[in-house]
């Protein structure tokens, strides 16, 4: 059993904050896991998490420490996995702030560097150096699969789908506005009918990424030009199909980079924009809220666990409810002019790395279920416990 990998990541100062006078870095390292948070008030918080990206960190520094092991087990998963199987690995981007201090209302800071962290200045702009998680991800993939014994065929799949205003849009299809989600014994949380393009290569998958970006719902606020309206969900799934058994397995990533909202008297929001924050600030509020479940003491009894309340918590059901390895980026402002927002988003971290998660994929038909380390296995059915 481990816990979620939760890290702080701070961005540079913007252009605006550096203008502020009244303005200045609130943060203060400690070592490359602990930092000390210094709010408007003057007073001290120390925070620790698994690593802390400052802001000369570089995107490849994040890509190694978060997504590397996930990206490997996601293709490792494949290999060792039996029959079929199936595995859910999860990588959230995601940054919160929270109104007042409980975590069950909660409202995202737009403008502190997820989308940033994800993509890169541009999905298909090959600059090594500034490359985000996403191009990463693509190659690190195709990178193992070319490492990979050759008797196993592999093939990828990639699906693109956005939470906007409470429906699930394909990116790949923008017909699908409303797209339904299920849970299968077999695969866990599924978007049926989802589109599902196969790429054969990380220059394809990269085009069809870049492509579906273009449809995301993206607004203007005064935090952000470009703000995300939605959460976007990006899934890769790998199939691999040992040609002497005749057996295909298969492995799936997803990544999270959650919808920018921040208080609606520093952005002005109003008329649609308004509406698009308190869209998604509610379900901001049931991730808050389920996160509170789970790390309260009601592990183990599933149904107290609001996972229902939105299509953000059921969408991340599988990473919250310890059947998968995830990880946990928080992106905050390093200024002093939005240090509440940055405290309410760290506290949110210290919050998510209590969730216990016990990833593991099935060796039977029936799917093991194994959530916040209470296993509810089936009968016959063994788990391969991933470490
Ligand atoms: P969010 O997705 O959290 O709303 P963005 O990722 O869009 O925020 O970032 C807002 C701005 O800050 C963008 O112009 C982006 O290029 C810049 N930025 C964010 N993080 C970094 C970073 N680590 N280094 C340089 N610029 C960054
Ligand atoms: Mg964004």
């Amino acid at each position: 059993m481990s816990n979620i990998l939760v890290c702080a990541r701070f961005r540079p100062l913007s252009s605006k904050e550096r203008r502020n006078q009244e303005d200045s870095v609130c943060i203060r390292c400690i070592d490359s896991e602990t930092f000390i948070l210094k709010d408007e008030k003057e007073d001290d918080f120390t925070f620790s998490f698994d690593k802390v990206f400052y802001e000369e960190s570089e995107q490849a520094d994040v890509y190694k420490f978060l997504a590397l092991p996930i990206v490997r087990g996601a293709i490792l998963l494949a290999v060792w996995n039996c029959s079929t199987g199936c595995s859910l690995l999860w990588l959230n981007i995601v940054t919160f702030m929270c109104i007042p201090r409980s975590i069950s209302k909660l409202c995202l800071q737009t403008g502190a560097g997820k989308t940033y962290s994800m993509e890169g200045p541009g999905i298909l702009e090959c600059d090594e150096q500034k490359n985000g998680l996403l191009p990463r991800v693509v190659e690190g993939i195709f990178h193992s699969i070319r490492s990979s014994d050759e008797v196993i065929q592999y093939s990828v799949k990639l699906s693109m789908v956005e939470i906007y205003m409470e429906k699930v849009r394909d990116h790949f299809d923008l017909s699908k506005d409303n797209m339904q989600i299920k849970e299968s014994k077999l695969q866990g949380i599924i978007l049926p009918g989802v589109t599902e393009i196969t790429v054969l290569e990380p220059a394809e998958a990269l085009q069809s990424l870049s492509s579906g970006i273009v449809n995301r719902t993206v607004g203007e606020t005064q935090m952000n030009m470009v703000s995300s309206r939605s959460h976007c969900v990006y899934i890769f799934t790998i199939l691999q199909e040992l040609c002497r058994h005749r057996r295909v397995k298969s492995g799936k990533l997803v990544l999270v980079d959650l919808a920018g909202s921040e208080k609606v008297e520093k952005t002005a929001a109003e008329g649609r924009i308004f509406e698009e924050a308190k869209t998604i600030n509610k379900s901001l509020t049931a991730l808050g809220n389920v996160v509170n479940a789970v790390t309260c003491g009601l592990q183990g009894k599933l149904n107290h666990i609001p996972y229902h309340d939105s299509k953000l918590t059921r969408i991340l059901q599988d990473a919250l409810g310890g059947s998968s390895r995830t990880a946990l980026l928080c992106c905050c402002s390093p200024s002093t002019s939005n240090a509440s927002e940055s405290l309410s988003t760290l506290r949110f971290g210290v919050r998510v790395k209590h969730i216990k998660a016990s990833p593991c994929v099935n060796n039977s038909e029936n799917k093991c279920v194994r959530r916040h380390g209470t296993p509810s296995t089936t009968k016959d059915e063994s788990c391969e416990r991933i470490l």
